[in-house]
């Protein structure tokens, strides 16, 4: 183990996000180590797409910093956070409609901080991520053809087509089926092995379990806590924040 540790890959320090009165997020200071996967949580309304937004430079904060490998990227523009190798996925999927879900994710190649010039050679570097997630047989159809599982995979092949190191996923298995989740876990376990760091927002817990090195809890855009996944999530003031009306739900319906 080296004496200095080594710089996190992303680190945000007092970020905040005002609409008018009010405070989507506030005061996040967080560090994700390089390599490691984190699960963010909160209830609907807790401000974790909007953090996500501020990372990647969709949004702009309204106080705060973003540090993207030690380097200040705070208020930076979407692209200039792509090409410093980070790369998400939207809540609300919007694939281009007049093209193809291979020139979809060709077009992010070209754009992407790697890619190429050539849209041929963009092509098949997008057959390639297509592979990837498990999609490359749906390459000529058109992205409103697909189904919601394809479809949240078309949305990280764009992401992935990138080749980042910070991945963030908002709710990338929102709508799924069980049995579709695990597809979805086995894809994230592999990018995690190859080193990317994730951050994932996700309402299912048992996703979180099974992939997050740590668990960070959004409330009222505030960070509630933060620790070991089985930790928080047994937290009672994270089961009675974000858990609570829904383990009560499924408790008064079932046992
Ligand atoms: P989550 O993803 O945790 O469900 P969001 O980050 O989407 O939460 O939203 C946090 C809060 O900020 C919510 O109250 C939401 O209505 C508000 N909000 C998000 N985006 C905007 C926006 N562009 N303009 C105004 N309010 C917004
Ligand atoms: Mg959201």
């Amino acid at each position: 183990m080296s004496l200095t540790p080594a710089t996190p890959v992303l680190q945000t320090e007092g970020l905040g996000r005002r609409f008018g009165g009010l405070h989507a997020v506030s005061n996040v200071s967080f560090n994700v180590p390089q390599g490691q996967t984190l699960g963010v949580i909160g209830p609907n309304g807790a401000g974790k797409s909007t953090f996500i937004n501020l990372v990647t430079g969709h949004l702009k904060p309204t106080s705060g910093r973003v540090l993207i490998d030690g380097r200040d990227l705070t208020g930076a523009r979407p692209w200039v956070i792509a090409h410093a190798g980070v790369a998400r996925t939207f809540q609300i999927v919007k694939p281009f409609r007049g093209m193809t879900v291979r020139d979809n994710v060709a077009v992010g190649i070209l754009y992407g901080p790697h890619g190429t010039r050539q849209m041929s050679r963009a092509r098949t570097d997008a057959e390639e991520v297509l592979g990837e997630v498990g999609i490359a047989h749906l390459a000529e159809r058109a992205p409103g053809e697909l189904s919601v599982a394809d479809a949240r995979r078309l949305e990280f092949a764009k992401a992935l087509a990138l080749r980042p190191r910070l991945l963030l996923l908002d709710e990338v298995m929102a709508g799924l089926r069980s049995s579709e989740i695990e597809p979805s876990l086995e894809l994230i376990r592999k990018l995690k092995a190859r080193g990317i760091t994730i951050i994932v927002v996700e309402h299912v817990m048992r996703a979180i379990l099974a992939i997050s090195d740590h668990v960070l809890v959004l409330h009222e855009g505030k960070v509630l806590t933060s620790g070991e996944p089985r930790e928080v999530l047994s937290d009672p003031r994270v089961v009675e924040a974000y858990l609570g009306h829904r383990y009560a739900q499924r408790r008064g319906g079932g046992a």
